[in-house]
């Protein structure tokens, strides 16, 4: 007999962006006055008419379970989305309804991989991809990205990193955390080598709603038939609709891969909220004015955050085109000193600005990228001036 845990349990990281808003909520609450710029969430409160339709939900005694893969009415409902805003065909039994985005992703890792086969991850990378390959008995295989492809990985590099045992390659468009969005061309790119060599596409979506600049989403599954049989499409509803706390994700697959995630989840979890499902359904069907505010004033947000630092030393960035993050590359600073101190990694600088400036960034080594760090604009005009003020006023104090 052995008490030790699980192997495969006991390697996964805990979420560092999770762990770093935990600190700044907590140093709010001893009252200082400190600039988070690392929410993963709009700062909007969920729309009325949506919560609304949670509150008849619960009037009408809509409390049970429903079938696991989410309710007929819902899941049509993504369908008709999915049609219209994608232009992809599924039809309900190709959609499973999830307990968030992250939910869809172990589902969809747990439906599709068998020990040793590998995952194609582009970094920077959403922090959370590795850890759930792994967890799911997969294996990362990364390709390193850079800023002269605007972060993206080429069709030519995905060819050169697959090998016999790939499975499947994760693209997340528009990108946390780069706020990269792929064109049609790359993309059509990409799904020839996706056809040729013969893996899934899991498209990460979730930020389709929010690009900027007048920059096209274009989900991946929608260019063609053989690209669609092979991509699995996530999205969800946390961030364009301000719902995160309520967790709801989707997923459009080829309906063999939609039955063994249903099957997964009716053990795991079962359906996701009754509730949530219902104020999900007038997400989707009821008025869209709120969400196209919400975009506006992301695009507001980015463009004052993107002046604020081009005016800042040391930092280089790509203007993002969606998403709600700048990605900044912190490297021109590194050998320089703040009190004595050697800056060698955005972490160096992360810990000096909580302490000293009290401005949290994320630094991106989770990522996938240690030399960069993440700026989420999901917070307010103010305090964007605020905390980039702060963050300049340390670039300036590096000698
Ligand atoms: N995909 C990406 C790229 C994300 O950034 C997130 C959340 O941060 C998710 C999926 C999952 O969203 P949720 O589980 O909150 O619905």
């Amino acid at each position: 007999m052995s008490l030790e845990l699980s192997r495969k349990a006991t390697q996964v990281k805990p979420s560092s962006t999770l762990v770093i808003t935990a600190k700044a909520k907590a140093m709010k609450a001893e009252g200082i006055d400190i600039v988070g710029f690392g929410a993963g969430e709009p700062d909007f409160d969920t729309p009325a008419n949506i919560k609304d339709a949670a509150k008849k939900a619960l009037d009408d005694g809509f409390t049970k379970y429903t079938p696991a893969p989410g309710t007929v009415e819902l899941k049509e409902a993504v369908c008709k989305k999915f049609k219209e805003r994608n232009n992809l065909d599924y039809a309900p039994n190709q959609i499973v309804i999830s307990n968030g985005g992250k939910h869809s992703l172990c589902n969809v890792f747990q439906a599709i991989l068998n020990p040793g086969d590998e995952v194609i991850i582009p970094a920077p990378y959403w922090l959370t991809y590795p850890e759930t390959v792994k967890l799911c008995d997969g294996t990362p295989v990364y390709i390193k990205t850079d800023a002269s492809t605007g972060y993206k990985a080429t069709a030519e590099q995905i060819a050169a990193a697959c090998t016999e045992n790939t499975k499947a390659l994760i693209l997340c468009t528009p990108s946390n955390p780069t706020g990269m969005v792929y064109t049609k061309d790359e993309l059509e790119a990409i799904a020839k080598v996706a056809i040729e060599k013969d893996f899934y596409v899991v498209a990460d979506e979730m930020y389709e709603y929010l690009v900027y600049d007048g920059a096209e989403h274009v989900s991946i599954g929608s260019l063609g038939d053989e690209i669609y049989k092979r991509t699995i499409t996530c999205s969800g509803l946390s961030k364009s609709y301000a719902m995160t706390g309520w967790r709801l994700g989707f997923t459009g697959t080829p309906v063999e891969i939609a039955k063994v995630m249903g099957s997964i989840q009716s053990h795991q979890t079962s359906n996701v909220n009754s509730i949530t499902q219902k104020a999900a359904l007038e997400a989707l069907t009821g008025p869209q004015e709120e969400v196209e505010e919400m975009r506006k004033s992301f695009e507001r947000r980015r463009n004052l955050m993107g002046d604020l630092l081009s005016e800042m030393k040391y930092v280089k960035f790509v203007k993002p085109q969606g998403a709600f993050y700048y990605f900044v590359d912190l490297s021109d600073a590194f050998g320089k000193e703040y009190k004595g101190k050697k800056i060698e990694s955005a972490a160096d600088a992360a810990a000096i600005l909580i302490e000293d400036y009290h401005v949290v960034i994320v630094p991106c080594a989770d990522f996938g990228a240690p030399e960069c760090f993440r700026l989420s604009y999901a917070i307010s005009d103010d305090d964007i001036k605020k905390g980039l003020g702060r963050l300049s006023q340390f670039l300036d104090d590096l000698k």
